[in-house]
Formats: C-alpha cells, structure tokens, sequence
C-alpha cells in the first residue's frame, strides 16, 4: 500500500496538465486548486480502503479524464437550468413558472440600470414600489385595490396579521390544507396570531356552520383553495357568493386563499376552476392568490380587495419584511401587462401555452422529437410513442389529467431506465424525465421545441457515458 501512494502523480504536476484546457484555465485559481486536492484526497483514500490496488491505474495520463470530469463538475454553479420533460408545468421542484420573453427583458432592464422604483416621475419625490402593478392588477381582476408581497404564504400571514390577529377566524374543515413545505392552514393561523375556529366536516360545510360559529371574537370568514387534493363524492362547499353576503350581513370581511388563482378562464372541461376576476366579484373582501403558479410570473404574493382593507394592509410594519424585490416587480408588471389582451396572454406566457397545448399539437410534437432523438441516437435506444398524461402542478387542478403523448425510450445495451435517469441528473444541463413500464418517457408539453437539440444531446452523453 505504502508503494502504492508513491506511486500517485504530485499535485502541482496535475494541476499544470488541467491547465493546458482553456475552460479549466479561466477557473478561479484556488478553486481549482481545492478540486485537485479533493480528487487526491479521495484517491488516497481509495488506496488506504483497497479499492485500487493496480499502479497502472494512478499514472497521470491514465487519471486525467476523471480528474478532468471531477473539476468540471465541481466547478459548476450549484443552482443551473434543467430540462423539464416530466409533463409537469408548475413543477414546484422544478423552479414553477417559466417567464415569458416580455417578463426576462423588463427583469434585464430592471436590474442592469435605476429605475423609478420608488420615486415618482411626476412630482420628482419619493415615490412608492407598490404604484407600479396596483392599477394593473385592478383592472384585470375587478378589485378597489391591490398589494403585493414576497409569496402567497407572505400574502396569507399578513392578511390574517392584519385582519383577524387575536380573533378568532371561521373556517370549514375541509379547507384545512398543507400546501408542502411547513405551510398549513392550521399553523399559519396560528403564527399569525388569529385564532382557527373550524366548522362543517371533512366532506361537507354548510352556510348555517359558518353562522352558528359568529361570535363576539369573530375576525374574519375564510375560505381557503384545496389545492392540492380533491373531495368527491358527497360534498357541500359554500360558495364565495353566500361567505360573502353572510360576512356582510354581520359586518365581518371575507377573506380567501386562492392558491393559484388565474386571471383567464379555460373554458371549463377539466379545469373548471373560477377566475380571480369572478372570486373579487362574487364580493369577497380580501383575496389572496401567487405569482407563479398558473398567472405564470414571478414569485409573489398577489392581494387584491376592498380598499379599506388593502390600506390596513399595506400600513401593517410586517408588510415591510415581506415587501417584493424590483426584479419580481419588474418580471410581474410586464407579465400583466400581457393579460389585457387575454388571447397574447395565452400565445405568450409559457405556463400558459403548456396548460393548453391541445393533444393534437402534442401529437405532432412528440412525433418531431421522436424522429428528431432516432436521427441522433441511433442504436443506442429504441423509441416509441405512447398515450399519456400530464398534470398542471403546483397544487392547481389536482388529479386533473391534460392528455399527451410521451416519447419512451429504451436504451439499448442493457443500461436500465433507472440508470439512464440516473446518468441524465449528472449532466451539465440536466435532463428531468419521468419512468412509465421500465422506459424513461419525454412529455413535449414542457419543452420548448428549441430544447429539442439539447434534449437529444443530453440523450446522447448519459447514453454513451462510461
Ligand atoms: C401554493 C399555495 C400557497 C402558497 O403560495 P406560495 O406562493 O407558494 O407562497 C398558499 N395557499 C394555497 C391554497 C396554495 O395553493
């Protein structure tokens, strides 16, 4: 073992090969340097555990195409763009919502220059950030007025803050929902100081449990979105109309989470969901809905409403902590702007276009990126297209199917589907695909027909890879 280590190359000898490679050269200096030292140190510790024994092995030339791959990976930035071919279009884990060109430039321009973020170009004074979106986000939703903070979970904390903080806040049992992540109904109630007065049953709340639970300590009415589940079957839910006139009828405001909440309707069929612009008219008083779900923008925590509240809102000092950045302010405005025109909205904001791909579109795209992967990869897979579905994601239209059709992809060779996910993961650009009957499958919904190129590239590697 002792002749072995004398056997390993020196450190400054690597590192002076590594640097004959452009790429490698134009790393920081001490980086590269601890890379070096972290491939000997484990190559080390491969020769003291007897995993090598051969001399051969640790000749320089012999170790230089590892070394090389282990500096290039480790190099890398951590956060990196991936290739999304799960089918799943607000893919939390994924990053949710893909920006529309409009949204890049304005974030572009947002941050390379100053900007009237808060200075006001009429009066030459200070100005406020949040002037930017409010009239738009009135006019597209209907609302008196609006107010928007970091994420919807912000959103939500500071509503109750505001409206219900040491009262009690009426809400069906139903609705008690974990988004994922530490947000739940139950505890954000309790953060935020209101207290969670629960009615009705899991599967049926009725206007009468609301109104027998109105009390002297009644805050606020609250109805929260089930995103991310379903209740069938025998279920009774009111409706944002009747919370409405019963908060009125005893001077209590009416406050929802919307989860999602879209500003465009899809036409019924499986995504019979109601716009935020019939929620804000069914005359609820707060409603609270994310940026970058199915709006497709940024993050952010979108709170529209009656005036007298949105002022309460905006003054409470927690609103301060969770105030928006100028690039998700910049990326926001210029999404909205592309809803005035709901039919450029549909044509342009990414999520969007995915949600309504139509199955024959879908059709035609899987064929093009089937033909597109033979051409490439030859042998080295066996391609078939296959029904299939996709989902909207981000807890919206839970176990709402969008049917599509899928590229699988065998490799051949004997690699399996599992490994060639695996191998997929380690690439410089990622490749995200899902397993259906031991193949790895493709969803063209959530690629972009200029990712194809980079799909079949990436392909190619993680399938000749050593
Ligand atoms: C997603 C969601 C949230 C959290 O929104 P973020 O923008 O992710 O902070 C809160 N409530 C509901 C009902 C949701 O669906």
């Amino acid at each position: 073992m002792a002749n072995l280590f004398r056997h390993l190359p020196s450190v400054d000898a690597a590192l002076a090969a590594l640097l004959e490679d452009r790429e490698l050269m134009a790393l920081p200096r001490p980086l590269l340097k601890d890379l070096v030292n972290g491939y000997f140190e484990a190559l080390r510790e491969d020769i003291r555990d007897e995993r090598i024994a051969d001399p051969a092995g640790l000749k320089l030339d012999v170790l230089l195409p590892g070394l090389r791959a282990a500096v290039r990976s480790g190099a890398r930035p951590h956060f990196r763009r991936v290739l999304n071919a799960t089918g799943v279009v607000i893919h939390t884990n994924l990053g949710r919502s893909v920006l529309a060109p409009q949204a890049m430039d304005a974030v572009r321009d947002a941050c390379a220059h100053y900007s009237n973020l808060e200075f006001s170009l009429e009066s030459g004074e200070r100005g406020s950030r949040y002037s930017h979106v409010e009239p738009l986000l009135c006019r597209l939703t209907g609302a008196e007025a609006a107010l928007v903070v970091n994420n919807n979970a912000a959103a939500v904390m500071l509503v109750l803050d505001t409206m219900a903080k040491g009262r009690e806040v009426i809400v069906s049992r139903g609705q008690l929902v974990e988004i994922g992540g530490s947000f739940r109904i139950p505890e954000v109630m309790e953060k935020s100081g209101a207290v969670l007065r629960e009615v009705g049953a899991t599967n049926r709340t009725h206007l009468r449990d609301y109104e027998d639970a109105i009390t002297g300590d009644t805050g606020a009415l609250m109805k929260v979105h089930c995103s991310n589940f379903r209740i069938i079957g025998f279920t009774k839910e009111v409706s944002a109309s009747e919370l409405a006139a019963l908060g009125q009828k005893h001077g209590l405001p009416v406050i929802e989470d919307l989860g999602s909440g879209s500003l465009v309707d899809f036409g019924g069929g499986a995504l019979d969901e109601p716009t935020v612009q019939q929620v804000v008219a069914a005359g609820l008083d707060v409603v609270s809905f994310s940026g970058d779900k199915v709006l497709g923008g940024p993050q952010a925590g979108i709170i529209v409403g009656k005036k007298l509240w949105i002022d309460k809102i905006r003054k409470n000092p927690m609103n301060r902590a969770l105030r928006i950045d100028k690039m998700t302010l910049a990326a926001l405005e210029a999404t909205l702007r592309l809803y005035l025109d709901p039919l450029t909205a549909s044509r342009t904001v990414p999520t969007l276009k995915m949600i309504t791909a139509t199955p024959d579109e879908l059709k035609v795209r899987a064929r093009r990126l089937r033909n597109r992967l033979g051409k490439d990869l030859g042998a080295a897979a066996e391609l078939a297209l296959l029904p299939g579905s996709s989902r909207v994601g981000g807890g919206s239209f839970p176990e709402r199917d969008l049917p599509t059709t899928l590229v699988a992809l065998t490799p051949s060779g004997g690699m399996t589907a599992d490994e060639l996910k695996a191998r997929l993961l380690n690439l410089a650009l990622p490749l995200v695909g899902r397993i259906e009957d031991d193949r790895f499958c493709l969803d063209p919904r959530t690629l972009d027909d200029k990712e194809f190129p980079l799909v079949s590239a990436a392909l190619l590697q993680a399938l000749n890879a050593e």
